[in-house]
């Protein structure tokens, strides 16, 4: 049994590279003009995952991720560089901006325990790379130069274009948001710049046969991914509205260059909100991995309420989801002190099950609680599997809060208490709960078990 998961191509649920022990993996990586948000990690939490899932599966995963430094432009309104219009209110250097949020997506990463990618190459680094790939494009006529200058990758030579999305040639409509009004030169409403005119822009430009100029968004995912990998990925990772038009953009390049089918499986994690709205700067709502740990919250919290959603499902966090999921993770850190310090793994069937089946980690996370409860099982039993689901979940359960220490005989009289409360011996439940009392240990009864903390 090997991971499978939903390919947003072929709308069905496939393995993943079947019959190969070597697994290549793109994730889009972050645009860094600002701090990533809970949305953001969100999907990065679902490479990790599926890096990890692969990985508990025995298969090695060579992962790219890109750093977008330099043609992500933003949308509607202005055409300006999203990195340059941030150094502009910064008052600082272009590159000196990238840096710094390249720097804080890595921080957020390493606290949320997501693997560190193979490479993380940056735009700005790859440029010729991509006039690589640009003049592979125009020579087989998949691309053109445009009379303002531009390159332009011509929709029209691409037969499968619409693959990912649904969103065929003959039904895109002129004038779609994602065309930008200084792309005047091309033949065809739907085709995309490749490669850009300077123009009056001076900063982050770069010379190339067509002029000076810069990169657009697509081509940098197609450049790295296919040089990276060598022109094949098994599977390729972002969030729900990459889709459309930035994927099936990535495809049609790679796939006109290699000529072959570029990516084998499209995967798109679905959106998270923030209660009930999508987080957007106007309305206040933007949540960072930071406002969390403000709180005194442990950011492996967002990381378990995170996975208690399946990754194909929009999701509404909120903070009452993150409290919530910060009180089970103290206990789980409190029962992996009690059931002892063996480092011995178990393989639990059901969790592994449930992983391989297109991610279903609310599922292992619902076994867990079960394995928790369960009476009958040792405490080395369950601390073995948990140790298993952490393999993959990354809550931190391996490390031990010493700090949590139960003085001497807690331990017991919890074990015993949970037992009298699985029998309903109230009376007995109780009397162990006012011994623990005089000891200095508040127990709560909580709709997931048992809990205690420090009077
Ligand atoms: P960006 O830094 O804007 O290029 O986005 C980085 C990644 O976050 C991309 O894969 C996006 O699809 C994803 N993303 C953006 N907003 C959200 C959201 N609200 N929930 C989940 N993923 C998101
Ligand atoms: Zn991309």
């Amino acid at each position: 049994m090997r991971l499978s998961m939903y390919d947003t191509a072929s709308r069905e649920v496939q393995e993943i590279a079947p019959g190969k022990d070597s697994i290549s993996m793109y994730c889009c990586g972050p645009t860094v003009y600002r701090d990533a948000h809970v949305g953001n990690l969100r999907t990065f939490i679902l490479s990790d995952l599926i890096q990890r899932t692969l990985k508990l599966q025995g298969s090695t995963v060579k992962l790219i991720q890109n750093i977008t430094d330099v043609g992500h432009m933003a949308d509607d309104v202005t055409v300006e560089d999203k990195v340059l219009q941030q150094a502009k209110k910064e008052n600082i250097d272009p590159f000196e901006i990238a840096r710094k949020y390249e720097a804080k997506f890595h921080y957020d990463l390493a606290l949320l325990n997501i693997e560190p990618a193979a490479a993380y190459p940056r735009a700005s680094e790859t440029i010729d790379l991509m006039q690589k790939m640009i003049s592979t494009l125009i020579e087989n006529s998949f691309a053109y130069v445009g009379s303002d200058s531009n390159v332009y990758f011509s929709v029209k030579s691409f037969t499968s274009y619409g693959a990912i999305s649904g969103n065929r040639i003959d039904s895109l409509q002129p004038g779609h948001r994602y065309e930008y009004t200084d792309e005047g030169g091309k033949l065809f409403h739907a085709d995309w710049a490749l490669w850009k005119s300077a123009g009056e822009r001076t900063q982050m430009i770069w010379d190339s046969p067509w002029g000076p100029g810069f990169p657009g968004w697509h081509i940098e995912c197609s450049a790295m991914s296919m040089d990276l990998l060598d022109n094949h990925v098994d599977i390729h990772v972002g969030g729900i509205d990459l889709r459309f038009p930035h994927h099936e953009n990535e495809r049609a390049q790679s796939n006109a260059t290699t000529q072959s089918e570029s990516v084998a499986l499209w995967v798109h994690g679905e959106h998270l909100l923030f209660e009930g709205r999508k987080m957007s700067k106007s309305a206040g709502n933007v949540i960072l991995l930071s406002d969390i740990t403000a709180r005194g919250i442990d950011p492996l919290a967002l990381r378990l309420v995170t996975q208690e959603n399946r990754y194909r499902s929009q999701m509404d966090l909120t903070w009452d989801s993150i409290e919530s999921a910060s009180i089970t993770l103290k206990r789980w850190h409190k029962k992996m002190e009690l059931w002892g310090s063996s480092l011995i793994v178990k393989k639990d069937e059901e969790i592994f099950l449930s992983l391989m089946n297109d991610l279903d980690t609310p599922r292992a996370i619902q076994r867990m609680r079960i394995i928790e409860r369960d009476v009958t099982m040792s405490d080395e039993m369950k601390r073995a599997i948990f140790l298993y689901a952490n393999q993959v979940l990354a809550l931190g359960l391996e490390v031990s809060k010493s700090f949590l220490v139960l003085p001497e005989n807690c331990e017991a009289l919890l074990a015993e208490r949970e037992i009298a409360r699985s029998s309903k011996d109230w009376a007995r439940s109780d009397a162990l709960r006012d011994e623990l009392a005089e000891l200095g240990i508040l127990v709560s009864d909580t709709s997931q078990g048992q809990e205690w903390d420090f009077l």
